[in-house]
């Protein structure tokens, strides 16, 4: 199976890319987000825990979130490949996230960093905001939301760097433009 992960700063695209990669090769697209999204929508347990986090832009606590990949990894069939976008977002989910891998006998093929500047950042989430409506692309929440990713998503990008799995994308341009970059990595796996 092969194994991407999408990384990158709230607003980098790569919910965006992962869609369109994930239709292009046939894989499955993991998106914590969207899960959590979901299940605030059909006021599930999960949905019922998360929202207080999302909504102020804080993340779901780590153990909520490695047993919901837990239970989503135990339930696939054999898929050609998966692409998560989202996860892992903290280094205690990249360790279990490992671990889970070694029980699968799987491992990441490549960890596809989106590279985008703060300031284009912020000015994509208000943008979004005013098109989707999302209950976490408020001034303030963005703002929160920046902050958790350097300080407790951006120290993953050494722990990635290390094992030698992150490759780095330009996140400017066009939709299609950071597609092609981003084929041409996933090109070498599969
Ligand atoms: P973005 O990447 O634009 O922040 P997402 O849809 O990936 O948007 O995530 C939205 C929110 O969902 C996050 O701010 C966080 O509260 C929660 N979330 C998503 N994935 C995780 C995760 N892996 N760990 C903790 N919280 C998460």
């Amino acid at each position: 199976m092969k194994i991407f992960v999408f990384f990158g700063p709230p607003g980098a695209g790569k919910g965006t890319q992962a869609k369109l990669l994930a239709q292009r090769y046939n894989f499955i697209h993991l998106s914590t987000g969207e899960i959590l999204r979901s299940a605030i929508e059909k006021q599930t347990p999960l949905g019922q825990k998360a929202k207080e986090y999302i909504d102020s832009g804080e993340l779901v606590p780590d153990d909520i979130i490695i047993g919901l990949i837990r239970n989503r990894l135990q339930n696939l069939e054999k898929e050609s490949g998966i692409l998560f976008d989202g996860f892992p977002r903290t280094l205690a989910q990249a360790d279990a996230f490992d671990k889970l891998l070694q029980d699968m006998d799987e491992k990441i093929s490549a960890v596809i960093y989106l590279k985008v500047p703060e300031e284009v950042v912020i000015e994509r989430l208000v943008k979004r905001a005013q098109i989707e409506g999302r209950t976490d692309d408020t001034p303030e929440v963005v703002r929160k939301r920046i902050l958790v990713y350097k300080e407790k998503t951006e120290p993953l990008l050494n722990f990635y760097k290390k094992t030698g799995l992150l490759y780095e994308v330009n996140g400017l341009g066009t939709i299609d433009e950071v597609n092609s970059r981003i084929r041409k990595i996933i090109e070498r796996f599969v």
